[in-house]
């Protein structure tokens, strides 16, 4: 049998068919429009047999299943996308099961499945790309959720000194609008790739990092935290992100008394660029067992 699935990101969507084993073929489409990125996204699937499909789209999305708008994508600010029926398109052309959901919580799932999260009863996975978003996944599955999490968009304290204005256009100082690629860019005037290690810049983002994950450990408690996404590509990032993690705790969770070492909590995605791929795969396999 062959499973499809679809990774809907802001920049590209990958597309790519499964059968029991492996990936058989995978596309990265450009996402532009609707109009121009769906008609190629259908006609890749269309020489395949597919049984199932699994979505992982960026968000906000409705995911509520009895919603009218189930399927749509949101008030997101790539325009062209806004209030679009993405569920309902590939139903148009598909007659088969489909799973919807976020880009991040297919990612999680992946990492739960397959990656770093195997072992653990949950984990939290979060991207810091092109934006910042988190997904979460418990026992292999996700929170009954009103909307979804939208982890990117909590509330910083600002570092004494740091009058950047972020770049998220609804909230001055979330998450995204202070460590995302775009964000860092702004504040430095050059793309995050560029950025040498040593400069000051990475010990502000490192810090920022830390901050939200200490919000988030302190809310849902995860196994592991996954770091992934284009930013977390600077893999020194990793040991700075974990000191001031501690140091934001400050000794509120003894996690040597939970046996956790912070090399095992905060840590990379061990499937790279994969982590949704192989969610979406396993979700797409479920549908039809
Ligand atoms: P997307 O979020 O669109 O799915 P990515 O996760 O690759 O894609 O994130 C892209 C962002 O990550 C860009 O803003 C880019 O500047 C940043 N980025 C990519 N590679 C690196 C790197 N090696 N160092 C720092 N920033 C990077
Ligand atoms: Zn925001």
């Amino acid at each position: 049998m062959l499973y499809g699935i679809i990774e809907a990101g802001g920049t590209k969507f990958i597309c790519g068919v499964a059968d029991e084993n492996q990936i058989i073929e995978r596309i990265s489409i450009e996402t532009t429009t609707p109009q121009k990125t769906m008609p190629d996204v259908i006609a890749f699937f269309k020489k395949f047999d597919i049984v199932s499909l699994a979505i992982g789209c960026f968000g906000p999305i409705d995911i509520r299943k009895n919603s009218p708008t189930y399927g749509y994508i949101l008030q997101t600010p790539k325009i062209a996308w806004q209030q679009y029926n993405f569920l309902g398109e590939m139903q148009t052309h598909f007659d088969i099961p489909m799973f919807w959901e976020t880009d991040v919580n297919v990612a999680a799932f992946g990492e739960f499945v397959l990656g770093a999260a195997k072992d653990a009863k949950s984990c939290l996975y979060l991207t810091i790309g092109t934006g910042v978003g988190g997904g979460y996944c418990a026992n292999g599955a996700f929170l009954p959720t009103l909307l979804h999490p939208e982890m990117g968009h909590i509330h910083l304290k600002r570092l004494d000194g740091d009058s950047f204005e972020g770049s998220c256009p609804f909230h001055d100082d979330c998450v995204e609008g202070l460590v995302s690629g775009p964000a860092i860019e702004k504040r430095a005037g050059k793309k995050a790739e560029e950025i040498p290690e040593d400069d000051i810049i990475w010990e502000m983002v490192a810090r920022y990092i830390a901050q939200a994950l200490q919000t988030y450990t302190m809310v849902v408690s995860p196994e592991k935290i996954i770091l992934g996404g284009g930013v977390m590509k600077r893999e020194h990032l990793y040991p700075l992100v974990r000191k001031y993690f501690l140091e934001y705790i400050n000794g509120y969770i003894d996690f040597e008394a939970l046996g956790v070492t912070m090399d095992t909590y905060i840590i990379a995605p061990q499937m790279p660029d994969y982590s949704a791929t192989y969610g979406c795969v396993e979700l797409a396999k479920r549908l039809v067992k």
